[in-house]
């Protein structure tokens, strides 16, 4: 083999050099070009907050913009869409999108709702498929049926928010549902053959490097399909900014969260897409850390970690982990 040819050995997004399988990359592959996500507002409330599950919401949550008051106002939907295809096409050359139903718990309403909502989204030509935000405890029989419906007709991914599968964490962070909510509504979901997605936050008081592997390693056992990594930023109006205003929240350095990343990437399988790295929010709200509205701190960071480890995604996957309850 020519010392320059790529090793065909390798995952397909390894041969060119990358040390992660990243979101551009899958949509690249999947769709031959530029696809951008539009982030849609449906206006649904969230269990955590409306009281069907709890009212304060996760800590790290403002929960202030979702209030009861948000419920079934599905009119401006179309109008959500419309303005990110102008934007997403003039900054990006776009010609696809993917209708990423974001804000609050995206499955959280009667399935005729969520019917109608995702409809709206379904029957533009530019939309080549959807992303759902939602919460394990908001995934019903009947809806996961009507996901997997659609899922024959678009492309849909279901992100389920995790955060962490250690349960001391989840209380900490007032979830309002343990790690086994999760690993149930990921099993029904996968029996229906859903393409799944989970969001993590690593540096969560309390847990070690090796807690994080740990999630990593569960993540990675239970076939989840892609990933979102989010370090913990204070915003405010928030629980945690009441807490770590009395000095009571630890946050890891830029370095420490990028090798807590890394820790992360190397568990996971390499068909996983790893869509996110560090989490983002604007100056305006941010209280700490001061890093994060640095645009592409933590990404770039993660890059440099995972250089000087010489290291990559899927290092030390293990296809044989069993989890120890
Ligand atoms: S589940 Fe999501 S929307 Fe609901 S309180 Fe937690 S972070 Fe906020």
């Amino acid at each position: 083999m020519p010392k320059d040819s790529p090793d065909a050995s390798l995952p397909f997004w390894r041969q060119n050099g990358a040390r992660y399988y990243t979101l551009s990359s899958c949509y690249k592959r999947e769709f031959g070009g530029i696809v951008r996500k539009i982030s849609v507002d449906a206006h649904f409330s969230c269990p955590n907050i409306d009281g069907t599950v709890g009212r304060g919401g996760c800590v790290f949550c403002d929960a202030v913009s979702f209030s009861p008051s948000r419920r079934f106002g599905l009119d401006d939907i179309d109008a959500q869409i419309d303005d990110g295809i102008k934007q997403l096409r003039r900054r990006f050359d776009a010609t696809k999108f993917i209708a990423y139903f974001q804000p609050s718990t995206n499955t959280h309403a009667p399935v005729e709702t969520l019917e109608k909502a995702y409809r709206i989204a379904l029957r533009r030509p530019e939309i080549v498929g959807l992303a759902i935000g939602t919460r394990p405890d908001a995934l019903g029989d009947d809806v996961l049926d009507l996901l997997a419906e659609i899922a024959k007709e678009k492309r849909l991914s279901l992100e389920i928010g995790l955060q962490s599968s250690h349960d001391r964490t989840l209380k900490f962070l007032n979830r309002g549902h343990d790690y086994a909510c999760f690993v149930d509504a990921v099993t029904r979901a996968k029996s229906r053959g859903l393409r799944l997605g989970t969001h993590l936050i690593l540096g969560l008081p309390g847990e070690t490097r090796d807690d994080m592997t740990l999630t990593g390693r569960r993540i990675a056992a239970l076939g989840i399909d892609s990933v979102k990594l989010h370090h913990l930023y204070v915003v405010r109006n928030t629980a945690l900014a009441k807490m770590w205003a009395q000095g009571l929240v630890p946050l890891p350095s830029l370095e420490e969260y990028a090798e807590e990343v890394v820790d992360v990437l190397e568990t996971l399988s390499p068909e996983t897409v790893v869509e996110r790295v560090a989490g983002e929010t604007s100056a305006e709200y941010l209280l700490a850390p001061d890093w994060t509205a640095i645009k592409h701190a933590g990404r770039n960071a993660v890059d440099v970690a995972l250089r000087r480890r010489n290291s990559w995604q899927g290092k030390r996957f293990d296809p044989d982990f069993q989890d120890q309850p």
